[in-house]
């Protein structure tokens, strides 16, 4: 037999795979995913077996293919998924050590080292290995024993198992001196103790509001969708179906009784869920209909929870994966389903490499394996939506099924925007409008729940008039100008124009519009929040306060949510983190302290951000029997994303800017690329980013549907002392720019000290 083996080293010139021998010894245990130790160049290096055969490979005489040294880890993927990573390698210009990374078991790392230049080499493994523990349960003969009258230990012992079996540690640590009771009962036949594999990170605790029972009927939507879905899944070519369905409207029952019908057909199921909302809440929902075939993967858990979730799926003891990102990359065997919850949210996309998309790749996945691909979301992505008008795309067929509708008595909330320009003419200096305390004093006095949440992205980078609500632009780009505060200017990250402060009117005296001198840097934080509701409310409603800072810790966020959950009355204070998947029944006010500071991002998809993010949260409030009121507060509410939200009037919003972007060429009309270069010397990189600007465009020439922008600096022009300088690229949808882009940096061969990346459909591009 035959290798073909992908090495794990750092040197882009052995990206492609080599060939070595396997010894029939290793045959059994040398399978397609598995982590070898391979000889090269003198020296032994960790490789990725990516395919196996029993020909030698062509053009190669057998007799000088060397063999494979060891097995290091068992199969961690298979073919189908080892086409996945080369996919990826060459979509996301990577290493294809890179893009097989993701595949491997959690905590796996395997390296071969030497501690100095003569020494010998050495392998490093690190693997979070399986724990076994002693369990202690009743015998059959046990119920009919009694032990003698002063064997009191024993007594316990029996009489804590009837309950059922035990951890051994678990009774010791109550019954103290438990060990040499259970020995004796043990001796006699009467209790049994065993060794089982521990399976860590399986626990979840339960809220109030989690447990929803199976509903007694489907809504025609959800029907509608179920139908969908099972075509997709019998057609077995990755078909894709896109549940576009209001906050509430049932989605996530509709992936369980989809999973249902998968499972019945002895398949698998991989959902992807945003990593915030993978909550207690969410998993229960998952946990209470397929019990222990579910293994919950994410990046909270400890490294040996992530490991024994993994493995059971590996195992084929789980067949139905839930999880952040990552769990796409999860070793279940026959995948018949892949869904991906919230298919709008940005942290599908990876920012360190492989820089990849969970959407792309799942639907490359969905293709490669013959099975279903589910995208949920209250707010599509304007990419999933074009596709879906299409009809098909990259070969399969893409269909988009509406659920506009909450089932029962739960109805969408009604929406209000209050212009906080007008507020503060009117004398009123609070971050509360009017009609927002107003509506939490109310909350307070009916004892009910309230959600307040502070936009807290763009925080403070760029000026705004508090009198009239203007922002300082770009008049090349109409792009919000963002305030430098190191170097007092105005930059434009569009066309990289910057103004000093008095050369464009004065940020810090005067605004551009209406003269006011109340131009202010823009922000305001939780903690100030928090300390307005303490004045404003009565001191019996509970205020939780959620963000990155009380949000730390492991449990945190859990914890804050059964905080709420429990509470009698209280209001619920954070940032975007709780705009996500929390369902209450008893949240009748949603309030958005500051709704603008996304719409200003100098980001092509910064009103498409805020749509989302304000009507994600305005789905919080009624989802019970008590109808729910939003209260939106802005400084521009006569934008076309504030309007929308204001009517729940999505395709208004969605034709809008799918005009706009097809007018200027963005996605989903083009694929846009950012190149990135990072140093401390900034002569360096402005060289580095200029040659390869250069290079790409001559490669790219006159070729329609190319554009290159900049370079300029990045928005974050400095980070940790490094200098950002990126370079934007513009290519057709159907263009693969990530490996023209990977050549023109390799060939620009970046000095030391200088660090590029190609980020092929960038999300953040600052
Ligand atoms: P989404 O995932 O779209 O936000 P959920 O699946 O969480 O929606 O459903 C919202 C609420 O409505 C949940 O409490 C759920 O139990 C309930 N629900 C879902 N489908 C139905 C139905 N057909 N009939 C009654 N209640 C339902
Ligand atoms: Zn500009
Ligand atoms: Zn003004």
């Amino acid at each position: 037999m035959f290798a073909s083996v992908v090495l794990d080293i750092a040197t882009r010139a052995l990206d492609g795979a080599f060939d070595y021998e396997i010894p029939r010894e290793l045959e059994a245990e040398c399978a397609v995913g598995a982590t070898v130790l391979v000889p090269f160049s003198h020296r032994e290096a960790v490789g990725y077996v990516v395919a196996t055969s029993a020909r030698p490979p062509e053009g190669l005489d057998a007799a000088r293919v060397l063999p494979v040294s060891r097995v290091l880890a068992p199969s961690a993927f298979d073919q189908a998924a080892a086409r996945v990573a080369f996919w990826m390698a060459r979509e996301y210009a990577c290493p294809p050590c890179e893009a097989i990374r993701p595949f491997l078991a959690p905590g796996q790392t395997v390296r071969v080292r030497r501690a100095s230049a003569n020494a010998p080499w050495e392998l490093v493994c690190q693997k979070s290995g399986p724990v076994d523990e002693r369990w202690v349960s009743l015998a059959e003969k046990g119920g009919s024993f009694s032990p003698r009258a002063n064997a009191v230990r024993q007594r316990a012992v029996l009489q804590a198992l009837e309950s059922g079996p035990m951890r051994m540690a678990e009774l010791a640590a109550t019954l103290p001196g438990s060990a040499s009771a259970v020995a004796a009962l043990a001796r006699r036949g009467v209790v049994n103790v065993e060794e089982r594999r521990r399976v860590r990170g399986g626990d979840t605790t339960t809220l109030r509001s989690a447990v929803a029972a199976r509903p007694e009927r489907l809504t025609q939507g959800q029907k509608d969708a179920l139908a969908a879905i099972a075509r997709a899944c019998d057609a077995g070519r990755g078909d894709v179906v896109l549940v576009d369905g209001v906050t509430g409207s049932g989605k996530t029952e509709v992936y369980l009784d989809a999973i249902e019908r998968v499972r019945a057909a002895g398949r698998g199921a991989l959902v992807l869920v945003p990593e915030i909302s993978l909550t207690a809440q969410t998993v229960g929902r998952f946990r209470s209909r397929f019990g222990d075939d579910v293994a919950i993967l994410h990046s909270r858990l400890s490294a040996g929870e992530r490991f024994d979730q993994w493995d059971m799926v590996r195992q084929g003891r789980a067949h139905v994966v839930v999880g952040a990102r990552s769990a796409l990359f999860a070793p279940l065997r026959d995948v018949g389903l892949i869904i991906i919850d919230e298919e709008h949210e940005w942290t599908y996309k990876q920012e360190s490499a492989p820089r990849y998309h969970a959407r792309e790749v799942a639907a490359r996945m969905a293709a490669e394996r013959g099975c279903a691909l589910v995208l949920g979301s209250a707010t599509p992505s304007l990419e999933a939506l074009e596709r879906c008008r299409e009809g098909t795309w990259g070969g399969v067929s893409w269909t988009r099924v509406s659920m506009p509708e909450r089932p029962g008595a739960a109805r969408l909330p009604a929406v209000r925007v209050v212009d906080m320009t007008e507020q503060f003419s009117g004398g009123n200096r609070s971050i509360f409008s009017a009609p927002l305390a107003e509506a939490l004093q109310d909350v307070a006095a009916r004892r009910q729940k309230a959600v307040l949440m502070l936009n807290r992205r763009g925080f403070a980078n760029f000026l705004m008039c508090r009198e009239c609500g203007a922002v300082p632009e770009c008049p090349h780009c109409s792009t919000a100008l963002t305030y430098h505060e190191r170097t007092h200017s105005l930059v434009c990250h569009t066309c990289g124009r910057s103004w000093p402060q008095r050369a464009y009117p004065d940020p810090s005296t005067r605004c551009p519009n209406c003269g006011s001198r109340y131009l202010a840097a823009f922000g305001v934080g939780t903690q100030r929040v928090e300390d307005e509701l303490a004045m404003l409310l009565p001191k019996d409603v509970r205020v939780i306060r959620m963000d990155a800072d009380t949000t730390r810790g492991k449990g945190d966020h859990q914890r804050l949510l059964e905080e709420f959950d429990a509470a009698e009355c209280a209001v619920l204070v954070g940032t975007q983190m709780i705009a996500k998947g929390l369902d209450f029944p008893e949240v009748t006010l949603v309030g958005v302290v500051n709704a603008d500071t996304t719409l200003k991002l100098p980001d092509f998809r910064a009103a498409e951000r805020t749509y989302d993010l304000l009507e994600q949260v305005a789905g919080r409030a009624g989802r019970g029997e008590e109808p729910g009121q939003v209260i939106v507060q802005t400084y521009w509410a006569t934008h076309p994303a504030i309007r929308a939200v204001k009517a729940h009037d999505r395709a208004l919003f969605v034709e809008r800017e799918l005009s706009e972007r097809r007018d200027g060429g963005y996605p989903p009309f083009s694929r846009l690329s950012n190149v990135v270069c990072w140093g401390r010397s900034e002569a360096d990189v402005r060289r580095t980013l200029d040659d390869v600007s250069r290079r790409v465009r001559e490669r790219v020439g006159e070729a329609a549907g190319w554009e290159v922008l900049g370079p300029t600096d990045c928005l974050k022009a400095k980070v940790k002392d490094r200098v950002r300088r990126h370079l934007l690229v513009k290519s057709p949808v159907d263009s693969e720019p990530g490996p023209l882009l990977d050549e023109c940096v390799r060939a620009a061969a970046p000095p030391r000290g200088v660090s590029a990346a190609v980020d092929v459909d960038a999300y953040d591009m600052m």
